[in-house]
């Protein structure tokens, strides 16, 4: 139910560990990381709290890296469970999302999906969008920010999402449609939340994403927002926030 991510000069951890803490007030029942070291992504995810998140991450993982990205969950498809926790691989594990929101029709895409030889390890409707963001990459030869709007238009439901790829770690990609996301836009580092309080204390500069709007942010560039429906680009509107 809260999405955090940064993207920058950073170690990426504690800025992501300490936005969960601030996103806790929003209810959850599981939380998880995916740090990119510069060569793998390190994943933890664990039922209960942020803190029970924060004691597996000391004991399981390596938190360098200045790529991060995390999320509370609320248990909409599958139990919660340690598994059922974002974030998500896609088959290929180049690919790694969180997700707050609903697919509805997540069942006929995943056995499509399943008929083209996907396999899942957990009963969410999320695991469903990241291999089919990977199977529109595959099939279409397109980059990561045209594979999302590509699948975001055959989904129906509700999504704030965060994903990106290992293979192209200068990028996040996020999208938006009716739950909540905030970009924080700091000086050569972006952060990204379903509300300001986690980047407030690095950045008063922010963008809220409309709904059916997604973008391409680019470490020390730039943020590239479109329309998810028809592909036209949307000229950023930064708000200065009151601190
Ligand atoms: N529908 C997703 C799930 O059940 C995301 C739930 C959420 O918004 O946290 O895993």
């Amino acid at each position: 139910c809260g999405i955090v991510g940064y993207i920058g000069h950073r170690e990426a951890y504690p800025v992501v560990l300490k936005g969960l803490q601030r996103l806790e007030y929003r209810g959850y029942d599981s939380a998880g990381v995916a740090i990119f070291d510069g060569n793998e992504i390190n994943l933890c995810k664990t039922k209960g709290k942020v803190a029970d998140l924060a004691l597996k991450v000391k004991n399981e993982i390596s938190t360098h890296g200045t790529l991060a990205i995390g999320h509370t969950r609320w248990a909409t498809h599958g139990i919660p469970n340690d598994i059922n926790s974002h974030p998500h691989f896609s088959n290929s594990g180049n690919l790694v999302i969180i997700h707050n929101g609903i697919i509805e029709n997540y069942g006929t895409l995943k056995k499509e999906l399943i008929k083209r030889g996907y396999i899942f390890t957990s009963d969410t409707d999320t695991e469903v969008l990241v291999n089919l963001i990977e199977d529109v990459m595959k099939n279409e030869k397109v980059k990561l920010g045209k594979a999302v709007q590509i699948a975001l238009n055959q989904v129906v439901g509700a999504y704030a999402i965060v994903v990106f790829d290992k293979n192209k770690p200068n990028e996040l990609v996020v999208a938006k449609l009716g739950s909540p996301l905030a970009i924080g836009i700091g000086e050569d580092e972006f952060f990204v939340a379903s509300d300001a309080s986690p980047f407030i204390e690095f950045t008063n500069n922010a963008i809220y994403l409309e709904d059916e709007e997604m973008a391409v942010i680019r470490r020390n560039k730039e943020v590239k927002i479109r329309k998810i429906k028809d592909d036209s680009l949307v000229e950023p509107y930064i708000q200065e926030l009151q601190l």
